[in-house]
């Protein structure tokens, strides 16, 4: 790492300062981080960057119109009048994005949660169904279902449940072991079925029923299909999010909770807590770009509506970019060495649309007694891209319970008891829905005055555009959609995930790298996890730079520190990675590269055997909204 001529310059006693590029939830976290107070840190004052006008990045909440309603319950309760209820408009919350977590895992969260007051959480109920569109398969799985009949005709049979999590199990503590660092999801099924030639029936039925479904219905699924994906990404998903764990003799059960009135309103109150209590200020509608030199570090906006001419870039001490890894190579117009440019894009982005509506044909189970909080439509081969779920929203918001606020544990607990929402109309939230939804099902947002939609509406790239599915979402659109945009969990991904930790501080030690893309799957307490991580590098103390939740991983010398194990490609491919991220950045003008490099490049290009990708053509919208 290179001398730190900024920090010289800095008086001892001045706050460091520090920008951060991105306001979702890795973002705020990394703020969080570097501001907390401590003795053996010097003050620091954060600026946070968000390009739109409302922060939570992937987190993403609407208000939707349910149409009018009478309610009833109210009126009887309210004996002093016998008149009829009113029709009231009748509103309802919708996580689009992210939209829940695992309390018993989620420690670092929990834990924040707690020192910010934040308790505006509920336990969801945990089911779901695995269905084919023509009705010919369905199984639920109804552990947590709380109300409501789970018919023994269409639940998971028990010798598949106990398959299923025997083989969970299994690969939970697979996943801990060297020996499966570079497997795929199919060769480690492959090697379980051959060694439990027992049950090989079973792992072939619970392997096309429930795994590889559930795999292709999680955000960051390669569009190679499930069984090409790395199975310590998979599995570290299952062990976070949904409680499995190596050596356990019993299903798990997980505290898995949704955010009440959506995750937006906890992204808002941590914002707003880091506010009043700690140097942090935030500049929306800030679509920055980034320089990062032996002269300093610079953030800079482009010109905005209304203003004449740039406003001036603003100096700091170091910058951190908590922004996707391609937002980020595209933000950063100084600074980007070759190790970051080739870390960077390595990481390849998928897109998803997320609809809330009413429309449940064909994206929920025939048999609507089979609707649980999730449902996976059963495919296979290359029908099992892309990414494709739905949500039954007055499940995943437990509308059926009845709620106790302080649980023995300190947490809201629930309490069953008599029907409490049950009967308020049901809706839906689709990602990537599998059948084109009817305009008049899809629910319409109510917006603030001015209030812009959230998610990548409408800041992907041409590239982006021209994704399977693309439909612009304009600003005036008041349907409940949107798109995401998430990274694809492969081997190179994970690879550049390892690679990140000694390309962090660039060549002047002040250009830093937090995200979803950095750890693990990017659930939000690894986005947390991370925030911590790179607030020590920016204090230039080492991390906790582990890339696996299995502690036994950690020890073992395959997950090495970075620096002294690192994921190599061939030169020659390495070589032409590197390439052609710096030269599609640079051709963009998007980057400024050194003379040294530039002529490195220039040699690069006549040896250079492969032509470069054009980019897919766009396609037919598969999904109308
Ligand atoms: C559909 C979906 C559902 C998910 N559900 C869950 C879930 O239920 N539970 C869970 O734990 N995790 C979930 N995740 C994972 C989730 O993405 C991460 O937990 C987390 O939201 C990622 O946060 P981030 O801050 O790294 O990125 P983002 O949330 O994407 O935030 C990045 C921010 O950077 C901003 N930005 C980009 N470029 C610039 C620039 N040049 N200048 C300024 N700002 C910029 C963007 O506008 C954005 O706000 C889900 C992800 C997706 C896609």
């Amino acid at each position: 790492m290179s001398h730190d001529t900024t920090r010289d310059k800095r008086d001892s006693q001045a706050p460091l300062r520090v920008a951060i590029i991105g306001g979702g939830i890795s973002g705020l976290a990394a703020a969080y981080h570097l501001t907390k107070p401590s003795t053996n840190r010097p003050p620091c004052k954060v600026v946070i960057y968000e390009a739109t006008d409302h922060l939570g990045g992937n987190a993403y909440t609407v208000q939707v119109d349910l149409g009018e309603r009478r309610d009833v319950l109210l009126a009887q309760e309210n004996t002093a009048t016998d008149d009829p209820a009113p029709a009231r408009p009748f509103t309802r919350w919708a996580d689009l994005g992210v939209d829940d977590f695992n309390l018993d895992t989620y420690t670092h969260i929990a834990a924040i949660m707690k020192d910010i007051g934040f308790t505006a959480y509920r336990p969801l109920e945990d089911t779901a169904s695995f269905f084919t569109r023509d009705g010919s398969k369905v199984l639920t799985a109804d552990n947590e279902l709380r109300h409501g009949a789970s018919n023994p005709q269409v639940r998971i049979p028990k010798a598949l449940d106990e398959a299923y999590q025997a083989f969970m199990r299994a690969a939970a503590e697979a996943v801990g072991c060297p020996h499966y660092h570079r497997y795929t999801v199919q060769q480690f099924v492959d090697e379980y079925r051959r060694k439990h030639p027992d049950v090989a029936t079973l792992v072939d039925t619970l392997r096309d029923d429930l795994l590889y479904p559930r795999i292709s219905a999680m955000y960051f699924v390669d569009d190679s299909g499930p069984e090409h994906m790395p199975l310590r990404a998979v599995m570290n998903y299952y062990i976070l999010q949904e409680g499995f764990k190596s050596g356990a003799k019993q299903a798990p059960s997980p505290k898995r909770n949704y955010f009440v009135e959506g995750a937006e309103s906890w992204i808002r109150c941590l914002a707003g807590w880091l506010e009043d209590n700690r140097d942090v200020s935030f500049i929306r509608n800030a679509r920055a770009e980034v320089r990062a030199t032996a002269g300093g570090a610079r953030v800079s906006l482009p010109p905005q509506a209304g203003l004449r001419g740039n406003p001036p870039a603003e100096h700091f001490d170091k910058i951190v970019m908590a922004t996707h890894a391609d937002d980020a190579l595209r933000a950063i117009r100084e600074g980007v060495t070759q190790d970051i440019a080739d870390i960077l894009g390595r990481v390849r982005y998928t897109s998803s649309l997320a609809v809330a509506h009413t429309y449940a044909a064909n994206l929920l189970p025939a048999d609507r007694n089979a609707w649980r909080t999730y449902n996976v439509t059963i495919r296979k081969g290359t029908a099992m891209k892309p990414y494709r779920m739905t949500y039954v929203m007055n499940r995943l918001q437990n509308d059926a319970a009845e709620w106790v606020e302080d649980g023995p544990d300190g947490h809201p607990e629930i309490k069953t008891g008599p029907y409490n929402r049950f009967g308020l109309p049901q809706f839906f939230v689709s990602l990537n829905p599998v059948t084109p939804i009817p305009d008049e099902y899809v629910l319409r947002v109510i917006r603030q005055p001015g209030q812009t939609p959230g998610g990548y509406a409408k800041h992907f790239s041409e590239d982006e555009q021209r994704l399977p599915g693309w439909h612009a979402i304009d600003e005036a659109d008041d349907r409940a959609s949107t798109w995401f945009k998430h990274n694809v969990l492969d081997f190179n991904c994970l690879d550049a995930q390892e690679m990140l930790d000694s390309a962090q501080g660039g060549d002047h030690d002040n250009l830093y790298f937090t995200g979803g893309w950095c750890k693990g799957a990017g659930l939000h307490e690894e986005c947390w996890l991370m925030g911590e991580h790179v607030a020590k590098r920016v204090f230039g103390e080492p991390g906790d730079d582990t890339h696996c939740f299995d502690p036994k991983a950690t020890s073992d010398a395959d997950y090495a520190p970075r620096g002294r194990r690192r994921p190599e490609l061939s030169a020659g491919s390495r070589k032409k990675s590197r390439n052609q991220t710096v030269r599609r950045a640079s051709m963009a003008g998007m980057l400024v590269i050194s003379p040294a490099s530039r002529a490195s490049l220039r040699r690069d290009r006549s040896s250079e055997r492969c032509a470069a990708v054009s980019p897919a053509r766009p396609t037919a919208a598969r999904a109308r909204v």
